[in-house]
């Protein structure tokens, strides 16, 4: 009786997306416009719009809609489009589970409620490193948070926690962070990035940091926290080329407060229980061209997938993944992806990285360390398919190129190098 009051309580979808931040809110539009309306966005916060709802900022949607919006604002043009084409969609709902069967169950207002669905989109974002995440010692304040922790007191609640400001990373939140922190009377005394070069974008170097007489200093980390209850001071260390602290540049700074911009994490919690197999360089589901995972009709996009410099890439690539999603639900299954996409060590990631060779993809790359004047080669059995000519190349910009499949063969995999 139990097993088919459970049975009867499942609700049957074509396509359920979990998380309706940009990535998911693209590919749900996108989906209804290639026919697929039985479909179900699940947003565990209150309000669609993800992450871009505290990011007060503009600069967004140069690239989508050739015009700065703000967060807010680029979050909104994708919501108004979800509400105008009547996309079914739940807030205040967390999914809790996704099966390999594509069974997908979360906790809503209503209780817990269990969809079956043909495809299972996953655009569920990313997280920030934490303290603990990096391990920096010393004694455990309050005043230490994240830069998006940050953000959202600002820009979401209204509340300023900060006065004496030091900065860890380089990182673009942690940059717009200062600027905005200034902007609201803040001292922000310096900005501190372990690595040799900076991990955030140019304009945001020049924008937030330049602009404001922030400094920035390069290949120095933070090796002691003090204070009893509230942060009183860091202490920071010059690094050598194995990040290791150089006994004797130790200096002390006073602040209140100690922002972290070191990194962001794909929330794969979900994906890994439903079977996707994660790539240990993006942290996110290794896929194919059509961003299908390793499980068969999960996809991923976003965030989830891999940490992008500018939302506008989330929304195309979104974009595209819900072409083939559509496909997949009216087809039932997509061509085979059987060629590997292998890397020199001067690259960081591709996404994807495998493709069936029969469609043109684009393809997403980062490299390891700043380059000048080098191109981009994708080789198979030794014979160039496509090359990127790049006056500069740095970690913080994803690169990203068309590969035509014209050039392509079977059987052979596809190897990416840097050539200087
Ligand atoms: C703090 C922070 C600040 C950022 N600032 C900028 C910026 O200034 N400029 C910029 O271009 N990019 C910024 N980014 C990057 C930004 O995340 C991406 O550009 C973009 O928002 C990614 O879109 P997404 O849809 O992949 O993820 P998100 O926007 O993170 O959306 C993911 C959504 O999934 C939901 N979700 C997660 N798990 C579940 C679950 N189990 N059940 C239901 N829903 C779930 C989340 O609540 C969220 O709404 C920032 C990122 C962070 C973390």
């Amino acid at each position: 009786m139990n097993a088919q009051l459970k049975e009867i309580q499942v609700e049957q979808v074509d396509v359920v997306i979990i998380g309706g931040g940009p990535a998911g809110l693209a590919a749900a539009a996108e989906l209804y416009r290639r026919g697929i309306h039985n479909l179900l966005v699940i947003e565990r916060e209150k309000q669609l719009g993800g992450i871009l709802r505290q990011c007060i900022h503009d600069g967004f949607g140069l690239t989508r809609f050739q015009t700065a919006l703000s967060g807010p604002e680029y979050a909104q043009r994708f919501i108004d489009t979800i509400e105008e084409l009547n996309i079914p969609y739940i807030t205040d709902a967390t999914v809790l589970e996704v099966t390999h069967e594509r069974q997908v169950t979360a906790v809503t207002r209503e209780g817990m409620r269990t969809w079956q669905a043909k495809a299972v989109i996953l655009t569920m974002g990313c997280r920030e490193r934490t303290r603990g995440a990096i391990g920096i010692p010393g004694e455990r304040p309050t005043g230490v948070l994240t830069a998006g922790v940050a953000q959202a007191y600002m820009n979401l609640f209204n509340t300023m926690p900060a006065k004496e400001v030091v900065i860890l990373g380089s990182g673009d939140i942690g940059m717009i962070m200062a600027r905005r922190l200034t902007l609201e009377g803040a001292h922000v005394k310096a900005v501190f990035e372990i690595q040799p070069y900076p991990s955030g974008l140019p304009r945001n170097i020049e924008q937030c940091l330049n602009d404001y007489d922030i400094p920035l200093y390069l290949s120095h980390g933070i090796t002691a926290i003090h204070g009893n209850t509230r942060l009183t001071g860091v202490t920071v260390s010059k690094v050598d080329e194995n990040f290791k602290p150089i006994p004797g540049t130790e200096k002390e700074y006073k602040c209140d407060t100690l922002i972290l911009s070191v990194g962001l994490i794909p929330e794969n919690e979900l994906s890994l229980d439903a079977g996707v197999i994660l790539d240990e360089r993006t942290r996110g589901a290794l896929v194919d061209e059509n961003f299908q995972t390793a499980a068969e009709g999960i996809f991923a996009a976003g965030n989830v997938l891999h940490v992008h410099d500018l939302v506008d890439f989330v929304s195309i690539e979104a974009e595209s993944l819900a072409d083939s999603v559509a496909k997949y639900v009216i087809e039932g299954s997509l061509k085979p992806a059987a060629i590997s996409i292998n890397t020199d060590c001067n690259i960081g990631y591709t996404v994807p990285q495998r493709v069936s060779g029969e469609k043109e993809f684009t393809l997403s790359l980062r490299v390891k360390r700043p380059m000048k004047d080098c191109r981009i080669v994708v080789r198979q059995a030794g014979k160039e398919v496509a090359v990127k000519k790049m006056k500069k190349a740095i970690p913080a910009e994803m690169i990203r190129f068309v590969i035509s499949h014209e050039k392509l063969v079977s059987g052979s995999d596809l190897e990416v190098c840097v050539e200087c």
